[in-house]
């Protein structure tokens, strides 16, 4: 068997670095085509020398020339700026991982499914913000979209084929987050070290304040209604501390297949990589003796309004979503950046949200458009709020 041509977006990030480990503990089976990343030229310089990749992008152009001297006598062609990274993602990979975090990955994303690729989606973004649209070119050019984020891809393991009208619920699991328990006071000064401190999962900045707020999971609640055919009725959010059911599917009979492992993305990163074969990790095993007891809870809509804002959103449908997701990234980096308070995250979003609508978005343009909109309306709340 010829080893597989594997390109990664987003390389240097949590969920590229996590890949990388896998692919380079079986080099015969794979063969990396191409890495890019945003800003880390010696992190990209160094994995794409490791695993004597083809091509390394970065995306800052200014850092061209320090990556061609990091990539000196390797024989990696380097190379900078947008539109290198969505030629690199249409340059054919057998398998691509779309790990770029936020709408920055949309284009690459669009151009690997546009070569009829199977492409791995950690990128919730991308799909949230142009989600039909996304879905209509992977059917349309023969992509295989494979879900990366942990419930949708327990989802993907717990619902055959074809089986859409036989489901009655599909339940995504959330961790509740670093500040489940703790009253809306308590909240209102969290730092941002404090919000990225995940209690089960190691992550990305911008996922893990996600992930403090709850929107993480009105977003997932979005990706799950473009990537299983039950429509937003049949979407369900429950509290699991433990993150060890990585969510669930109820059929009409009453069966409800779960899918379990310990909270390590290289499971289902492993599980994309191989399908439909699987793979050995390094994960560790699941031993629910020591686990002892697995909890479950109602989650709290008015402790985190950030999910009822998600659920709005997508109940509403065309340019909703890309606006809550836009108005999010910028809420969040303006945390992130400590301009504004924890609590200010879900109200820049709800404000945003409730002066900017848009037509429904016709194509990627319009998404893009609808995007930058409403990103300069969140940079404007958080000026109010700043100052
Ligand atoms: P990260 O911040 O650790 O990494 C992001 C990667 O994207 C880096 O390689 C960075 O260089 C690159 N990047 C950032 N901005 C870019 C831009 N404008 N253009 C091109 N490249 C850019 O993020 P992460 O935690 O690895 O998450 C990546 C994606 O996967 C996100 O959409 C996140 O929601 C999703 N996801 C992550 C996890 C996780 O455990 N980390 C779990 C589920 C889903
Ligand atoms: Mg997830």
């Amino acid at each position: 068997m010829s080893a597989r041509s594997v390109t990664i977006l987003g390389a240097t990030g949590s969920i590229g670095a996590s890949t990388l480990d896998l692919i380079e503990r079986e080099p015969e089976r794979f063969r990396i085509k191409a890495l890019t990343a945003a800003r880390s030229v010696a992190k990209l310089a160094d994995a794409a020398r490791r695993t004597r990749a083809e091509r390394a992008v970065i995306l800052d152009p200014a850092l061209y020339a320090d990556l061609k001297v990091a990539l000196s006598g390797s024989g990696v062609e380097a190379a900078a700026g947008e539109e290198a990274i969505v030629e690199t993602a249409a340059m054919g990979a057998d398998w691509t991982m779309a790990a770029i975090v936020g709408t920055a990955g949309l284009r690459p994303v669009m151009a690997a499914l546009g070569q009829g690729a199977t492409v791995a989606l950690a990128n919730k973004e991308a799909l949230v913000s142009a989600g039909a649209l996304m879905t209509r070119v992977a059917s349309d050019h023969g992509a295989t979209l494979l879900p990366v984020d942990s419930e949708h891809n327990a989802v993907f393991q717990c619902f055959p084929h074809g089986s859409a009208e036989r489901v009655r619920k599909i339940i995504l699991t959330a961790s509740g987050g670093p500040f489940r328990g703790l009253t809306r006071d308590e909240m209102a000064g969290m730092t941002p070290a404090q919000a990225v401190k995940h209690p089960n999962w190691s992550m990305g900045a911008k996922i893990s304040v996600d992930s403090a707020t709850l929107m993480n999971k009105g977003l997932e609640l979005i990706e799950a209604f473009h990537l299983f055919p039950v429509g937003a009725d049949k979407l369900d959010v429950i509290v699991h501390p433990q993150s060890v059911v990585h969510s669930m599917v109820e059929y009409v009979d009453g069966s409800v297949l779960a899918q379990l492992g310990t909270p390590d993305m290289r499971t289902p990163i492993a599980h994309t990589l191989a399908w439909p074969e699987r793979m050995e990790t390094p994960c560790a095993r699941l031993d629910l003796a020591s686990v002892g007891r697995l909890d479950f809870e109602a989650p709290d809509f008015d402790l985190f309004p950030a999910l009822g804002l998600a659920l709005d959103a997508l109940r509403e449908g065309g340019a909703a979503p890309a606006i809550l997701n836009a108005a999010n990234e910028i809420a969040v980096a303006a945390f992130l950046a400590g301009r504004v308070g924890f609590l200010d995250i879900a109200l820049i979003v709800e404000k945003v949200r409730s002066c900017y609508a848009a037509p429904h978005p016709a194509s990627i343009d319009d998404v893009l458009a609808i995007d930058a909109e409403a990103r300069v309306r969140a940079s404007q709340v958080v000026e109010t709020l700043s100052r």
